[in-house]
């Protein structure tokens, strides 16, 4: 339980892991798109060089930060986009509802945007008579049954087919029982098209800023955010500060690293490039802070502001695997939402760096090569400094740390765990036990590495 009376990431797991077909279809679903990965990886020969490419690209953006921000403002300037700043995401849905209001729009079409997602915009424009419609399908359909996305690449990923086809016949009157992707995808698409051609604002998200020339990047499978642009009277695009590059020829090494970490696909279905207003358009570009220059100032944590949101971290983490990406009630799930979120309020998300094995291989998959264990590993420290830590977990520790400093501490801790393992399983065996949990506990050693080796060493034979 979090202070402010909420589940944490351990109780919400909890919740997750009572439906074990779920868990186990949730695992493999990701643990395939995470195949589909290496393979996609193992196909291009140069795949380190380009990881170590888009590594140090976005070392030179997060050290230049200010300039290349304002080299992008001029050139979007030129281009004929207005520019707004936001410092926070109060900021950011007041610059929306501002230019919404001005026109006297009450509806809007937006594509997938994390952003906008942390911001909670919808919620803040639906207050205020603005009613939004998410037009990426995996977000529509979280959209439709009031929760957040659960994956930055795949926001319903935990849903059933099944489910997804309930609330289809709930909410657009499909058939009873009509559980055909495709067919739900057609009904969908048909329902969508509507919003498209009628609604005359829409909002994007932004994958890749290109400071060079003052346009930006929208990458999607389904085309949503340029039936949205394309149509639309006013365009507004919001982006994380960080989503900035320095040239238009580094987009190269960025596309051909996204699409591949995300799904194994080899590119995105639709990179699209956005540079100036068509005729008669209004284009807005809002540039969010929302914490990123806190982080920047985090010499341990300012390498997380490299993610290009792939989502490839989530895949390959046997935790999130195994626990669902809504169990970290965060926008932002996952190892690096578990980096991420504590800068925006540790105290609130002190319980998540500790949700990892800390086994590496989210930063073994990372294209911009983030060290994410690293790095959830020092939150840890940062947060039991703070007095963050749950008094249990925090106690635990001290424990630990005592027995592990003393070498006659940690043979008599053996010895009694091996005598209780074998005489009173029972003692470790139940229910009151979090780590049974969910586990089958190994037989006891008959005795310790230390004892073994004392026995076999070579001088003694
Ligand atoms: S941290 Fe790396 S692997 Fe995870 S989403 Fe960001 S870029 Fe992808």
């Amino acid at each position: 339980m979090k202070p402010n009376g909420t589940k944490d990431h351990a109780a919400l797991a909890e919740d997750f892991i009572k439906d074990e077909e779920r868990v186990n279809w949730h695992d493999g679903s990701l643990w395939w798109i995470r195949q589909k990965r290496d393979k996609a990886a193992k196909n291009i020969p140069e795949w380190e060089e380009l990881r170590e490419a888009a590594s140090q690209i976005k070392s030179n953006v997060i050290s230049n930060l200010h300039e290349y921000l304002l080299q992008f403002e001029a050139n979007l300037q030129k281009n004929g986009i207005t520019v707004h700043w936001a410092d926070s995401a109060q900021e950011h849905n007041e610059i929306v509802y501002s230019i919404l209001k001005a026109k006297g729009f009450t509806e809007m079409v937006k594509s997938k945007s994390m952003l906008t997602e942390e911001c909670q915009l919808n919620e803040y424009l639906a207050e205020r008579g603005i009613d939004v419609i998410n037009s990426d399908l995996g977000e529509y359909i979280q959209q439709i049954d009031n929760e957040p996305p659960s994956h930055i690449v795949l926001p319903c990923i935990h849903k059933r087919k099944e489910e997804i086809g309930e609330l289809f016949h709930e909410h657009l009157g499909t058939e009873k029982g009509l559980s055909d992707p495709t067919l739900l995808t057609r009904v969908a698409r048909k329902h969508l098209r509507n919003i498209f051609m009628t609604r005359r604002a829409a909002l994007t998200g932004v994958n890749f800023a290109v400071a060079e020339t003052g346009e930006y990047v929208v990458c999607t499978n389904e085309g949503n955010a340029d039936m949205g642009a394309h149509l639309s009277e006013v365009q507004i695009a919001s982006m994380g500060i960080e989503k900035i590059i320095p040239q238009k020829k580094h987009l190269g090494v960025f596309l051909r690293l996204l699409a591949r970490s995300a799904t194994g696909q080899p590119i995105t279905i639709y990179s699209s490039h956005f540079k100036k207003p068509r005729k008669g358009q209004e284009m807005h570009m809002i540039l969010v802070d929302a914490g990123r220059s806190r982080q920047l100032g985090r010499a341990d944590f300012r390498d997380s502001l490299k993610c290009i949101k792939c989502g490839a971290c989530m895949n390959t983490c046997p935790v999130y695997r195994k626990s669902g990406g809504l169990s970290y009630h965060n926008t932002i799930s996952g190892p690096i939402g578990a980096i991420l979120a504590p800068n925006l309020d540790m105290k609130r998300h002190a319980d998540l760096p500790f949700a990892s094995t800390l086994c590496g291989s989210c930063s073994n998959v990372c294209p911009v090569k983030i060290n994410i264990h690293d790095q959830l590993y020092k939150w840890r420290q940062e947060i039991v400094k703070e007095g963050y830590a749950a008094n249990t977990k925090a106690l635990g520790m001290k424990a630990m740390s005592w027995t592990l400093s003393s070498p006659g501490s940690y043979t008599a801790a053996g010895k009694a765990g091996r005598w209780v393992l074998k005489n009173i399983p029972i003692a470790i065996n139940n229910k009151l036990n979090p780590w049974y949990k969910g586990r089958d506990m190994p037989d006891g050693p008959k005795e310790s590495f230390s004892e073994w080796y004392e026995k076999n060493k070579d001088d003694k034979s």
